[in-house]
């Protein structure tokens, strides 16, 4: 009972999570950054990675990535 999360050092989330605007799922800060950064960058709703896909018509691997690229070019403030 005595292990971590693996969570350390990640601020918790803030009691209102913002969760997928078409499937409800709670979403992750990745899901929330790339959304802001492809679809609207004021975005108050959002989709998860799967729903996002739907939206752009293109796979999830096309998406996580894009993740993937901004988190390592490490340049976009969305992403840190
Ligand atoms: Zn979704």
């Amino acid at each position: 009972m005595q292990s971590l999360p693996h969570e350390a050092g990640i601020r918790a989330q803030p009691a209102g999570q913002p969760l997928c605007k078409q499937c409800a799922k709670p979403l992750s800060g990745d899901e929330t950054a790339i959304y802001r950064k492809l679809i609207n960058r004021g975005a108050s709703e959002y989709l998860c990675i799967d729903c996002l896909a739907v939206f752009l018509g293109c796979g999830r691997k096309a998406i996580e990535d894009r993740i993937a690229y901004y988190r390592k070019a490490g340049t976009c403030v969305l992403f840190r």
